[in-house]
């Protein structure tokens, strides 16, 4: 397995977990929450329920992280400035991202930063 597959399967591995995690902001809209979708829907407006709305903000800015990273890793090339310590500090982000997740069954400990 090379370097590259190693890191795609990380970066998909987070990925993955990052939109389980944007899913599941659903489930904790205040009670009596009419904007609050059901099991597997997508909300079709806003509310006011606080929890949802930091959940959410907090993976899209992971997934900004992890975009970031992902383009860091893919750009490495010989002509890059910052090679070899672009990509690798990229995915020591990544992998420090994909902690929160080590108790997932997919983990893999060659992950852990
Ligand atoms: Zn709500």
């Amino acid at each position: 397995m090379t370097a590259e597959s190693k890191s795609d399967e990380l970066i998909a591995f987070v990925a993955v977990r990052l939109a389980e995690d944007e899913s599941q902001a659903q489930l904790f809209h205040e009670l009596g929450c009419a904007v609050a979708p059901g099991p597997g829907e997508v909300p079709r407006r806003r509310c006011h329920c606080p929890t949802p709305a930091w959940l959410t903000a907090r993976v899209h800015a992971l997934q900004r992280v992890l975009r970031d990273c992902e383009k860091r890793i893919r750009r490495a090339g010989p002509e890059d400035p910052d090679r070899p310590l672009g990509p690798t500090l990229a995915e020591v982000h990544v992998r420090a991202v994909a902690l929160r997740f080590e108790e997932h069954p997919q983990w893999r400990e060659e992950w852990r930063p």
